[in-house]
């Protein structure tokens, strides 16, 4: 009798500031997990060779690629549709024939918060849900729908930009070009840029958060008025989607007591109906990527 080898994917998370990678199986049991500086601002044909080094270096034995990374993804073709100055000339490259052609076996390559979303659905707080939506709040919002266990997509791949929502029309100048997006009132830059204007220490959602604990009075009421922002959001999406559950990402939404307190401006604005809906954490961290990378060779 004879063993078949577990299939070991070796998983890329390609953001504007790290490169992740690691090995994973099937299971989502993770190992040789390595994190780099992407050097994104050198363009994206430093950044792609720069990780077919970091693979060649660090990895030998694997029989697929799956990759998360930040733009948005044709994934029939695996190219980039469009990516921001954040990554230089990523538009229109052709990231799954690249790898292919390099390393022989076969790639998938998803939008970071797409993949995200996909961990989660099969490693983490998505579990248990089939329909639900997936934010990430950090510089900007990032949004991922899953309908009947699977991403949606919209008519060419760009659906869920939530992060543009009009909230405030005629408000701030969003980095999309239009006034009053969303991002521009509930992302976590948004809340350190208020935070700023009463004292100069506060350059990071950790910084507030120790502000909070120390009894600031005049930073809780921004965190009350962010926090009425964000839920301004996700009351919207829930009437839209009635999804069973909506799932909170990035950094700053860690703290427990953040999510707890979302859920209950959520549940005090929302139509009567929809109040089944649960707002849970994210619970993968920065891994999500990573495992919905892997989850695309499933
Ligand atoms: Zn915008």
């Amino acid at each position: 009798m004879y063993k078949i080898k577990p299939m070991k994917i070796l998983a890329i998370d390609i953001g504007g500031t790290s490169i992740k990678l690691c090995l994973a199986d099937e299971s989502g049991n993770i190992s040789n997990f390595k994190e780099y500086d992407s050097e994104a601002k050198m363009g994206a044909r430093h950044l792609i060779a720069r990780i077919i080094q970091l693979i060649t270096m660090n990895y030998t034995d694997f029989q697929a690629i799956g990759i998360s990374t930040a733009g948005q993804v044709n994934k029939e073709e695996g190219s980039i549709i469009y990516a921001n100055e954040n990554i230089p000339n990523f538009t229109g490259m052709q990231v799954k024939d690249v790898f292919e052609a390099k390393f022989n076996v076969p790639v998938v390559v998803e939008n970071d918060v797409n993949a995200a979303a996909l961990g989660e659905k099969h490693y983490g707080a998505g579990k248990r849900y089939q329909d639900f939506l997936c934010l990430t709040y950090g510089t900007g919002i990032g949004g991922a729908i899953v309908y009947n266990s699977n991403i949606y997509r919209g008519f060419n791949g760009c659906a869920a930009e939530f992060g543009h929502i009009i909230l405030h029309p005629g408000g701030k100048r969003c980095t999309c070009g239009h006034l009053g997006c969303y991002e521009m009132y509930g992302s976590t830059t948004a809340l350190v840029k208020k935070a700023l204007e009463i004292d100069k220490k506060y350059v990071n959602g950790r910084e507030v958060f120790e502000g909070l604990e120390q009894g600031n009075v005049e930073l809780e009421k921004i965190m009350s008025k962010w926090i009425t922002e964000v839920a301004y959001g996700l009351v919207s999406l829930t009437h839209i989607f009635n999804p069973q559950a909506i799932i909170l990402g990035g950094g700053v939404m860690e703290q427990n007591s953040l999510v707890t307190l979302v859920n209950s401006k959520v549940k005090e604005m929302i139509m009567e109906s929809y109040s089944e809906v649960a707002i849970v954490k994210a619970s993968l961290g920065n891994k999500a990527g990573l495992l919905g990378a892997v989850s695309l060779h499933l």
